[in-house]
């Protein structure tokens, strides 16, 4: 399928591309693995492309300060090849080696699947499990955004219209901290079904703090609070762990389609809960 007829710009500097943005029916293009689909689908029919991969310095990876700072234009691919990913959070660049394919991986960014929040990408959970901020720059100059209130609905952030990001910064895994992506995908696109991010520190045998992020479950990708909660102060063993995971999916509008249903995705969200639990704990030790 083609997409309808668009107008493309390829600007050198952010403030040319936030001045093209002022166009109401332009739209950022990153890696394109979200948006053309759309466009093709016809979901999306934006007037005018404005380019943000011909800016120059969008594309690092730096640790900084307890912070891995990614710039907008990084691929996947990237981070998944980043010796300072593998040192600062090696659950980043495992989580990044599931998305798609090669070729996916190749032209994706970061940035790009954090602004899109698909329901069921796969860094959503990561970066909430992580925590952290994006730095979005628009007319009225630049912000951070809070990650744990970033994403709003499905395909919905709290970016306003036409802003950019311009960086992610996600904290490195605390020191003796260990981290697990568990993901359950569909066979053809890859996507998660359901996934989950946890990082788990101890405290002798025992949970002293997990920060879990799921995907594929609800309309956005989120952080279950409560079972953090009761995680901490539990034994990091299977039974323990396994009654605390049981209200992940509580509270959330679980999605259903004609992969699975939504019993089954909190069925699932359970179950790789605890399984991610368990790994970012024996990791841990
Ligand atoms: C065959 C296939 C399989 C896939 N499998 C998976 C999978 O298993 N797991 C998974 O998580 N994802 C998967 N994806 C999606 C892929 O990860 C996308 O590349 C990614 O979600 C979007 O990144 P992008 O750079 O391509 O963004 P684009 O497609 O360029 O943009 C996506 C949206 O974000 C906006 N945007 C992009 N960059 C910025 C920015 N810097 N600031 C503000 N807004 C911005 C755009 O305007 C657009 O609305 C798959 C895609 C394909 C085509």
């Amino acid at each position: 399928m083609f997409p309808a007829k668009f107008a493309y710009a390829a600007p050198t500097s952010l403030q040319e591309a936030l001045g093209l943005l002022n166009d109401p029916e332009a739209k950022i293009i990153a890696g394109g693995h979200s948006l053309l689909p759309l466009m093709k689908l016809r979901l999306a029919q934006p007037s005018l492309l404005v380019d943000i991969g011909r800016i120059p310095g969008l594309s690092y990876v730096r640790r900084e300060d307890g912070v891995l700072a990614i710039g907008a234009m990084t691929t996947y691919r990237q981070i998944e090849q980043s010796s300072e990913v593998h040192q600062a959070a090696p659950v980043l660049a495992e989580a990044t080696h599931e998305v798609g394919d090669p070729q996916v991986r190749a032209k994706g960014t970061l940035a790009g699947a954090l602004a899109h929040a698909d329901p069921a990408g796969d860094l959503p959970a990561v970066a909430l499990a992580l925590g952290g901020v994006v730095k979005a720059v628009g007319s009225s100059g630049e912000r951070e955004l809070d990650l744990d209130s970033f994403f709003v609905d499905m395909l919905t952030t709290a970016l306003q219209e036409k802003e950019i990001i311009r960086e992610v910064r996600l904290r490195v895994q605390p020191a003796g901290a260990g981290a697990a992506y568990q993901k359950f995908d569909q066979p053809a696109s890859h996507y998660a079904l359901t996934g989950v991010c946890a990082v788990v520190t101890l405290s002798g045998g025992s949970i002293a703090t997990a920060r879990i992020g799921v995907t594929g479950v609800g309309p956005k990708a989120y952080r279950p609070t409560a079972v953090e909660q009761a995680l901490a102060g539990k034994p990091a063993e299977e039974e323990a762990v396994k009654a605390a995971v049981q209200t992940v999916a509580d509270g959330i509008d679980v999605q259903g389609d004609i992969h699975a249903s939504p019993e089954y995705r909190a069925h699932l969200a359970r179950v790789l809960t605890r399984r991610a639990v368990l790994e970012a704990a024996q990791r841990a030790r």
